[in-house]
């Protein structure tokens, strides 16, 4: 078993499963509690983690990793008042409501 990806926001660690297993690779999620409930800032901890159970795959796992942190609109972006981190397709931030910046 291989880590592959992770990132302190648990959301993206989730879409990143998401996106490989849609593209047919086995994987699963680490510590994915390893950060507090929303809003609890402890970022220095353990991070959520992708894990491939075949590291076969890594090299097309890799790929896919990049080829979706290039796709503007799924990605989770900062609330520029409040530096919460939201899903790409909010289009307000859920925890103040700003819009986000284009
Ligand atoms: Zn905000």
């Amino acid at each position: 078993m291989l880590k592959v990806y992770s990132h302190h926001d648990r959301f993206m660690v989730w879409q990143i499963k998401q996106w490989l297993e849609q593209n047919g690779i086995p994987c699963f999620v680490k510590n994915e509690f390893a950060i507090g409930a929303m809003g609890e800032l402890s970022p220095f901890d353990v991070l959520p983690e992708v894990w491939l159970t075949d590291e076969g795959w890594l090299a097309k796992a890799q790929k896919l990793i990049k080829d979706f942190e290039h796709q503007p609109l799924q990605h989770s972006w900062l609330c520029e008042r409040c530096q919460e981190s939201n899903d790409g397709n909010f289009e307000l931030c859920w925890q103040c409501g700003t819009p986000a910046e284009p």
